[in-house]
């Protein structure tokens, strides 16, 4: 029996991850669960999956499920340090890291310290921290397993006793598909007047608000092209983003001999959990076989940078590592944020990055507080570049 906490468990991710579990209840229990402030559906969850312990963001929301749960013997408690003692007690095997955001980096980097199974859907935590994050994985045996669906792919077109050496492996590009999300053919012009709705209506996948805008501006891919980086031990030049909008082929492998393998699914997130959750073996996730015959004709096209500014800004941060992805990072989720509550226009997005990427000096990524010290900073330049840009 596997015991699984699922940090973000109210979220897209921690939703799919529910739905797969519920297939299986003879393989995993659920040991925790989190939530920030969506306490009503943590409280249903947890009527669902009765976990043995439940984390929420505030004392006043603890208080809340507290009341929704009276009759359950469920141990409920609030904050950080709370967060990272479910990721790393000996009475949980996995956890599914997926809070949205730089909140998820101290408890995914916990749950690595401690030698857990993780299931990384929190991709900011590996951009914020790469190599720090790497260093743990390593150093306490935790076992990493992609979610995000690209580099779920990745993974599964790589030999298995694959060693983070592309070299070594024969590979010659990891190819990274992108959707391209909503814009992709809209008229470049029109892109400043993107209303936060349209931003998050994504062509393919259903997920939560900030990566619905990362899809939108291409920063999601430029964040994926670092979290790849990071994974797989790939250097920049050798990963290539190709824009595929059917989201068929959700990434390739290609090798020096000119084989290219590839992964194949219908766009639905119950299939990288399933294949993470159970690897390396194979379990039933719900998800409908890809019927090819009806598939449309599947296409590929060069990113336009011009376009996405946003993935230029990526693939600059990673070239000059240390602590500017974590700076990037810090910039794109406060700028987000704004673009959410409407203080600031969509394009106005890749420009407080570029403004905090050019004021903020980055430097090396040695200890996690360094990390987070950048991180505040970066959040504190975007703030006053939103604040600028609203005069
Ligand atoms: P979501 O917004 O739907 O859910 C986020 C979860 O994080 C919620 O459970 C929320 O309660 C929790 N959370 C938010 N802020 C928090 C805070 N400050 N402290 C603690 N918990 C907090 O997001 P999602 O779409 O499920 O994405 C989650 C992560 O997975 C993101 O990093 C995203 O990039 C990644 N991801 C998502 C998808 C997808 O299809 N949704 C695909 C690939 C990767
Ligand atoms: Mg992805």
């Amino acid at each position: 029996m596997q015991r699984i906490t699922i940090l973000g468990a109210t979220g897209s991710i921690g939703a799919s991850t529910l739905d797969v579990l519920a297939r299986h209840p003879e393989r995993y229990q659920v040991y925790a669960l989190s939530a920030h402030s969506r306490v009503e559906e943590l409280a249903a969850a947890c009527r669902i999956h009765r976990p043995q312990r439940a984390v929420v963001g505030t004392a006043d929301a603890a208080a809340r499920l507290q009341a929704l749960l009276q009759d359950l013997a469920i141990d409920i408690e609030y904050g950080e340090q709370a967060l990272c003692d479910i990721a790393a007690s000996p009475d949980t095997d996995t956890v599914m890291a997926a809070i949205v955001g730089a909140a998820g980096l101290a408890p995914t980097l916990a749950a690595a310290r401690a030698g857990k199974k993780v299931l990384l859907a929190n991709k900011e935590a590996l951009v914020m921290s790469g190599q720090l994050f790497m260093d743990a994985v390593r150093e306490h045996r935790a076992t990493l397993l992609p979610i995000d669906s690209e580099h779920n792919a990745i993974f599964q077109s790589l030999p298995g006793n694959y060693a983070r050496d592309p070299n070594a492996a024969g590979v010659a590009k990891v190819l990274l598909t992108a959707s391209g999300g909503p814009f992709l053919n809209r008229a470049v012009e029109t892109l400043e007047q993107v209303t936060p709705e349209e931003a998050c209506k994504h062509p393919n996948w259903s997920m939560g608000r900030k990566i619905s805008v990362d899809s939108a501006t291409m920063m999601n891919k430029g964040l994926e092209v670092i979290e790849a980086h990071w994974l797989f031990g790939a250097p920049a030049d050798l990963i290539e983003v190709v824009i595929h909008p059917q989201s068929v082929i959700h990434s390739m492998v290609s090798y020096v001999d000119g084989s290219v393998l590839a992964q194949l699914g219908n766009p639905d997130m119950r299939t990288p959990i399933a294949h993470a959750l159970a690897y390396p073996e194979r379990i039933a996730s719900g998800v409908a076989q890809l019927d090819l015959t009806q598939m449309a004709a599947l296409q590929f096209y060069q990113p336009d940078f011009e376009r996405f500014p946003c993935l230029a800004l990526a693939f600059d941060a990673l070239r000059a590592g240390g602590t500017a992805p974590a700076l990037l990072n810090a910039a794109n989720e406060v700028a987000v944020q704004a673009f959410l509550e409407r203080q600031i226009g969509f394009r106005d997005i890749d420009r407080v990055i570029r403004r905090v990427m050019d004021a903020v000096a980055h430097g090396p990524a040695s200890s996690i507080e360094a990390v987070m010290a950048q991180d505040a900073r970066a959040r504190e330049a975007a703030q006053a570049e939103i604040a600028r840009l609203r005069h």
